[in-house]
């Protein structure tokens, strides 16, 4: 079998075999032509175990490797802000590939479909292909059907965090038990790190060249010429959603890194409280880089453990708690626990529960105190249309979706709150759900990801527990007020920016 073949290859350690998942039972052809890496979720060249398992694979069968990163448009939610970011990725990951013995092509559906055969007609000539297991939105259905589909063996990497998605065999409900969990089982994970950068040209000796990509193929799907693209007009052609703008951030790889040392240099040291306070910007920012994969999770934590020349003999016996187990300054012990505990659980709900973003994945407890009091009379009612058009009676909500719409993200404090009144106006708890997944997958840049799901069942109970006393529309549901959040919280700054005429 072809993974046997990996074992012998020639440079480092090969991937662990824990992420790695065969998709399909094809065997690998003797007239193969190159091994394709179909690049979907981790949009990266660094810190990426399915690109170092396509290049081993490459390696070992001395065959070359094409990197396929496509962008369809037929996608719920598609829209200039996303396709901007996806594309400034692909600028990235072209440069990277430039001077590599690899074959880097980047594929844009003119039309929702267009690529639809893609994947199916390459494989007819490769010896397999490697992909992304990212465990959400369509992800998992388009493995799913490219497997049925394809000629030859399918394999799915994960490259998603730290803790490989299939080490867990339950699904974590409370964020303690995760920790607990994690802090046990995490360390040996930490020794098998992803190649920083598996594209080093002293590890492709021995891959043939393919060059450009075959006739055939490009007559049909034409490499897409992504840096004309982003002149003004560039995405007008795609039939997407004109109307979510760009944001204010920029995607890709290079971006990415650029925040991530600013976060090292001027945030990480006071993350601890500065995170929480709306008129500061004390969080890394890496949501949307992390959810289109242009950072890794591995590359965040090499980098911010490195800040402190942490090695693995400062670890503490497991705690279960937030602070006192990584042997790290305080600050740091708290984003670790956002980067390895509350982004992580998300990962493990989404890869094992089929149901993650119904309603009736929330805790039982959850769904009986929001159905007792699903009709309460309520204060204030408002239309999606409202809400999208931050047309509430509430300054500091409405700052909040404006930040939204204008820029792709809410500040994270926020974000609670947005959530919390948004259960409070809809006219039911299903309908407050619905509102929160539009809006959230709609406008941000970090959407569409396990942790949108963990974020927005969060405001409705999951990973929570029931809080008293009971009130009206929340029941047991833990429950937060604008009034409270102006009182201990920084936010004049914030709701002037957001302010209806502000920048
Ligand atoms: C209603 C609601 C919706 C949300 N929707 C999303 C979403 O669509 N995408 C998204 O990435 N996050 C979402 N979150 C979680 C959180 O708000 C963001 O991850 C965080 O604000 C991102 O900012 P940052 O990168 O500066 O975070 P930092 O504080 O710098 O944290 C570093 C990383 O840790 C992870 N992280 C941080 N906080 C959380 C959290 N509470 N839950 C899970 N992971 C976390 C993220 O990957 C983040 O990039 C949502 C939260 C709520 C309450």
């Amino acid at each position: 079998m072809y993974l046997e073949k990996v074992q012998e290859v020639i440079v480092g350690e090969p991937v662990p075999g824990i992420r790695i998942r065969n998709l399909n039972e094809a065997r690998v052809s003797g007239t193969s032509n190159y091994v394709v890496y179909w690049m979907t979720a981790f949009r990266r060249v660094r810190y990426n175990f399915a690109l170092q398992h396509a290049r081993d694979l490459a390696l070992s069968y001395k065959k070359p490797l094409l990197i396929l990163e496509p962008l369809r448009c037929g996608y719920r939610w598609a829209c200039d802000r996303f396709h901007r970011f996806v594309i400034e990725g692909m600028i990235d990951n072209d440069v990277s590939c430039s001077d590599k013995n690899v074959t880097y092509y980047p594929y844009l559906e003119p039309q929702a479909g267009s690529a639809s055969h893609l994947i199916e007609t390459l494989s007819k000539q490769a010896t397999a292909i490697v992909t992304d297991d990212f465990p959400c939105f369509f992800h998992p259905h388009m493995n799913r059907l490219a497997a049925r589909r394809v000629a030859c063996p399918l394999v799915a990497v994960d490259s998603n965090g730290l803790m490989p998605m299939s080490h867990a065999d339950r699904t974590f409900t409370v964020a303690h038990s995760y920790r607990r969990w994690m802090q046990k089982e995490l360390p040996e994970h930490l020794h098998g790190f992803p190649e920083a950068t598996p594209l080093a040209n002293s590890k492709l000796k021995g891959i043939p060249q393919l060059g450009e990509v075959p006739g055939e193929f490009l007559q049909r799907w034409p490499r897409s010429e992504i840096d004309g693209l982003l002149a003004s007009t560039g995405l007008f052609h795609f039939p997407i959603d004109h109307g979510v703008a760009p944001g204010v951030l920029a995607g890709g790889s290079r971006e990415a890194k650029r925040f991530l040392k600013r976060f090292i240099a001027q945030r990480l040291a006071s993350y601890d409280g500065d995170r929480n306070e709306p008129d500061e910007l004390g969080a890394s920012e890496l949501s949307p880089y992390l959810h289109f994969g242009h950072i890794s999770a591995h590359e965040v934590f090499s980098d911010v453990m490195e800040s402190e020349h942490w090695n693995l003999g400062k670890l503490s016996i497991p705690n279960g708690k937030v602070e006192g187990f990584w042997g790290v300054s305080k600050h740091l012990e708290a984003f670790l626990d956002q980067l390895c505990t509350w982004r992580e659980i998300g990962f493990n709900m989404c890869f094992r529960e089929p149901n993650y973003a119904q309603f009736k994945s929330l805790p039982t407890w959850a769904q009986e105190t929001l159905g007792k009091h699903k009709n309460d009379p309520r204060p204030y009612v408002y239309s999606r249309q409202q809400l999208d058009a931050s047309e509430t009676h509430d300054e500091i909500w409405n700052a909040a979706q404006r930040q939204l719409v204008r820029e792709g993200r809410i500040h994270n404090y926020m974000r609670m709150l947005w959530g919390k009144k948004i259960l409070q106006w809809s006219p039911d708890p299903h309908t407050a759900l619905r509102n929160m997944v539009e809006l959230n997958n709609k406008y941000a840049l970090d959407g569409r990801d396990p942790n949108s799901y963990s974020g927005i069942f969060w405001v409705l109970g999951r990973y929570d527990r029931a809080w008293g006393p009971e009130r009206a529309i929340f029941g047991k549901i833990r429950y937060m007020t604008s009034e409270n959040t102006a009182k201990k919280h920084r936010l004049s700054s914030y709701i002037r920016k957001y302010s209806a005429d502000g920048e």
